[in-house]
């Protein structure tokens, strides 16, 4: 039986709808919408594309949404006083640096930028003090991916407590976070990486398994135990057509899209992979449109507290 699909998009929908009165009943009460500062450096393609979807998003759920923008050129120093001025503002309650950053801009810039971000204001969850925070359980803004993971997982009523999780992957952004949000939910969670011996033997013990690392269709049947919960985090844009070939059968969805637009999108996870897990989420449509929905909560969470209110 071909796994279940995870239908990241209609929930999104769901929480994005959820939020929509309280973002009202903060307007009615503060006199003004939660507001949410980007900051895009440069003209990265795909950047533009996620920044735009967040204004478009956060403008349709009653944020206020603005966009500074930088040249490429930029300085380090032009951008940390650009995160001084949000800071500073009474107008935004979170701050989002789109990231990557331009390489010019120095090998540390990322860090140093998220450092510089008010921890009240991160909606990122990126800054230090709320990653703690995470480590210890304790409540914070968490980042969106992972903690759209969770909504994905448990409004889809995948038992995490007691289940086996592997996370593949262990990025600062996704990896580590749902490794700690699986843990702290009482999964037993092993964490794998590049140096991992025996990936596929690990991953085939997981009742849930999180692949989260950049390389398309990298995890194949023989990872996946009959019947697990299968996240594919990973993003990775095709174009060439002996690529494609190898990972979509000829007439499936993705070839034909393939097609039409020469170019496809496929996740970390074989597309064949659904022929033996029991839950699987779609890419596109499974954890993007909820990394958009939890940063819209975490702005709406951050202008809560910022305002000393009940949420
Ligand atoms: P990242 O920072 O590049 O980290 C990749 C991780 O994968 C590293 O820990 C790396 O291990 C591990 N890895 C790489 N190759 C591996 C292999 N062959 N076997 C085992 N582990 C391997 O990536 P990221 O930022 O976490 O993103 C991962 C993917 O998720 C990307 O495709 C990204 O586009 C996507 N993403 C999607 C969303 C969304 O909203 N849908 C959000 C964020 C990211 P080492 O640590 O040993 O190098």
């Amino acid at each position: 039986m071909p796994a279940r699909v995870l239908d990241g998009t209609s929930i999104a929908h769901q929480i994005r709808a959820e939020i929509g009165p309280a973002v009202a009943a903060f307007a009615g009460r503060s006199g003004r919408p939660p507001g949410l500062g980007i900051v895009l450096v440069g003209d990265n393609p795909a950047s533009e594309i996620y920044v735009r979807n967040k204004l478009s998003a956060a403008g349709d759920a009653g944020f206020r949404a603005d966009l500074s923008r930088l040249q490429a050129t930029a300085s380090l120093a032009e951008l940390l006083e650009t995160v001084e001025r949000l800071n500073r503002s009474e107008a935004h309650d979170g701050i989002l640096v789109q990231s990557p950053l331009p390489d010019q801009m120095g090998r540390d810039a990322e860090r140093r930028v998220f450092d510089a971000i008010r921890p009240d204001k991160d909606v990122d969850g990126f800054h230090p003090i709320n990653v703690g925070r995470l480590v210890q359980n304790r409540a914070t803004l968490v980042a969106a991916t992972p903690s759209g993971i969770i909504e994905l997982l448990e409004r889809s009523n995948v038992a995490i407590a007691g289940a086996r999780a592997v996370v593949v992957g262990r990025s600062d952004i996704v990896g580590k976070p749902i490794a700690l949000l699986l843990l702290h939910r009482n999964a037993t969670v092993t964490v794998c990486h590049s140096r991992t011996p025996d990936l596929p033997c690990i991953a085939a013990d997981a009742d849930v398994l999180v692949v989260a690392i950049g390389r398309p269709a990298f995890v194949t049947k023989d990872f996946v135990k009959p019947g697990a919960t299968v996240i594919d985090v990973g993003v990775n844009r095709l174009v060439d057509l002996a690529q494609v070939e190898r990972i979509f059968a000829p007439g499936s969805k993705g070839r034909q899209n393939f097609e039409r637009r020469g170019s496809v999108l496929v996740g970390d996870v074989h597309p064949d992979v659904a022929e033996v897990a029991g839950a699987l989420t779609p890419v596109p449509g499974g954890v993007g449109p909820l990394t958009i929905a939890m940063l819209l909560k975490n702005t709406l969470r951050a202008a809560v507290e910022r305002a000393g209110q009940a949420g």
